[in-house]
């Protein structure tokens, strides 16, 4: 444990490279005791959210232990940017990956074994390599950084092969410190990540992961890029902020229907040709005010301290995915919004997606329980803030942030059990009585009382229960639809998205269970037709 080394280095030397390479007054929360922990040669698990200064508790150790600081990330597509920003402030890095030419491979192979190095930035997949790993075996090794350590973690969101090849570096190097890095705080990644990696002296720092500048907001999708609009224009007029999309076509026709309408954004996704793609990043990085409409594959280590807004047209799939999207906005401690409309059609969609979606049955359970945290987390009338740090087995301070759509405007609830009980009640019929399975816009048809042109087709106007639910509004029985799928009592079929019973709905169809759903806003979502 660095013991038999003389300790030529201490915490001045921490504090002095801060200021002096990074131009920092001092060190921001758990930064200074891990920094210790590692200059001191032990093993740390870092868990910070994003923005808290993760690089700096692995990059300072690396400039102050003598040797070479190995930094594993799947960020391949930053570590240019990465190392560029470092060697502009005079630190020697440089990065080993499948973007780069032999001879540029070669060059920074030589730089290392001449240890003039500090940091080296490696993908995990080059660690399987076993040349990578005789290279590392010549050189002098500071510590290994582990960075986005959840990536090891099978059953988190983010899963990535490579990363279980890892634990060959204690192995291998069990007298260099290693330290593993995470935004993602779920107590079993936790506890995966420590076992996984092979850390089991590591020293834990687990820091908050309240944002409290952040306001956390989440509406029900009716009209989503006009909501999208009127939010922008009233709350971030001139703000820079990203919108997510789920896909390259929405992500397109949302960015063109902003511009249409006066506000300065532009498009990011995976099919856009790279040159395309680095204009828009760099765009977002350098002006004032713009907005990006992206799909996920934006944001991932994009630093700007000041994006004020971070909108969601579509659900994450997780709630690990909704706190690291969300948490771009307001690294500087200012005001800041996380605004997300979500819908019936979302629901119906993701389900759908994890059924016909490629894995095994494993795979599946596990999305399908990512996506019933993030559905709670939607449909809660609690804080959604208490409810974001109780996911990350964190206590919340109080049962009220004040700084949430549910704290600041508490939804009020109703007792749906009548309602769910006319819509399982549907879903039976059909199925005992006509072996049919329909998807929710024929139920809610049949529940309503409409004579469409698929009702008379399929004579669904003879049922007993046509027309029992004209008591609520086309928006309601969406809304209370919706509400049953994120609560399982209602789940969705096939490649059509059909509607069926769980197990528990017996329950509720039987009266032993009540219902409560939270209200649908007042003004009555849309016609027919419209997502919803
Ligand atoms: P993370 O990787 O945890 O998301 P970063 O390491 O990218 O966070 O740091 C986020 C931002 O905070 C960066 O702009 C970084 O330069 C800044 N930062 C980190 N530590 C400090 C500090 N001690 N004082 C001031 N700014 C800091
Ligand atoms: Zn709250």
């Amino acid at each position: 444990e660095g013991s038999g080394e003389a300790p030529v280095h201490d915490r001045r030397d921490a504090l002095a490279t801060l200021r002096s390479v990074f131009g920092y007054d001092a060190f921001r929360g758990d930064q200074e005791a891990v920094i210790d922990h590692l200059v001191g040669g032990g093993d740390a698990v870092v868990l910070m959210p994003t923005g808290g200064g993760k690089s700096l508790c692995y990059q300072i150790p690396a400039m102050v232990r003598p040797g070479t600081g190995v930094v594993v990330s799947p960020l391949i597509a930053l570590m240019q940017d990465q190392v560029d920003a470092l060697r502009a402030a005079g630190v020697r890095a440089g990065f080993i990956n499948s973007t780069q030419d032999f001879e540029e491979r070669r060059l920074t192979e030589a730089e290392f074994l001449a240890g003039e190095l500090d940091l080296l930035y490696l993908a995990p997949e080059r660690l399987r390599v076993d040349t990578t790993l005789q290279l590392l075996q010549r050189g002098k090794i500071s510590l290994f950084a582990i960075d986005e350590a959840h990536c090891v973690a099978q059953w988190g969101h983010d899963f990535r092969p490579d990363y279980l090849a890892l634990s060959v570096l204690g192995e291998r190097w069990p007298e260099v410190p290693r330290v593993a890095l995470t935004a993602t705080a779920t107590d079993a990644t936790h506890q995966e990540i420590t076992r996984r990696l092979a850390l089991p002296d590591a020293k834990h720092f687990v820091a908050s992961f309240d944002r409290p500048n952040i306001q956390y907001r989440i509406v029900p999708k009716n009209d989503p890029k006009k909501q999208l609009l009127t939010f922008l224009k009233e709350e971030h007029p001139g703000d820079a902020g990203i919108v997510y999309c789920l896909s390259r076509n929405s992500v397109e026709r949302t960015a063109d229907f902003l511009r249409d309408h006066g506000v300065e954004a532009v498009p990011y996704h995976a099919g856009l040709d790279a040159r395309t793609r680095a204009t828009n990043q760099s765009r977002f990085l350098r002006e004032d005010g713009l907005v990006v409409v992206a799909t996920i594959a934006f944001g991932m280590g994009i630093d700007k301290p000041d994006v004020r807004f971070v909108a969601h047209l579509d659900l994450p799939k997780s709630v690990e995915g909704y706190y690291q999207e969300t948490g771009r906005a307001g690294r500087d401690g200012r005001p800041s919004t996380a605004w997300m409309a979500y819908g019936l059609q979302d629901v119906v969609q993701q389900r759908k997606l994890i059924q016909s979606g490629e894995g095994d049955e494993a795979h599946r359970r596990r999305s399908q329980s990512h996506l019933d945290a993030m559905l709670a987390l939607c449909e809660t009338a609690q804080c959604r803030r208490a409810q974001l740090l109780r996911y990350f087995g964190q206590e919340p301070t109080g049962e009220n942030c004040g700084n949430c759509d549910t704290c600041l405007t508490p939804p009020e609830t109703w007792d749906g059990t009548v309602a769910a009980q006319k819509a399982m009640s549907t879903v039976v019929r059909l199925k005992r009585e006509r072996n049919q399975k329909f998807g929710t816009g024929q139920i809610i048809d049949i529940l309503m009382g409409r004579k469409t042109a698929k009702v008379i087709q399929f004579d669904h106007d003879q049922l007993s229960v046509f027309g029992v639910g004209q008591e609520l509004t086309e928006g309601e029985w969406r809304g209370a639809v919706r509400q049953l799928l994120a609560q399982g009592l209602l789940a969705v079929e096939g490649e059509y998205g059909t509607l069926v019973l769980t197990d528990e709905a017996g329950e509720v169809l039987g009266g032993r269970r009540e219902v409560r759903f939270r209200k649908e806003p007042k003004k009555a979502p849309s016609s027919r037709g419209s997502r919803s």
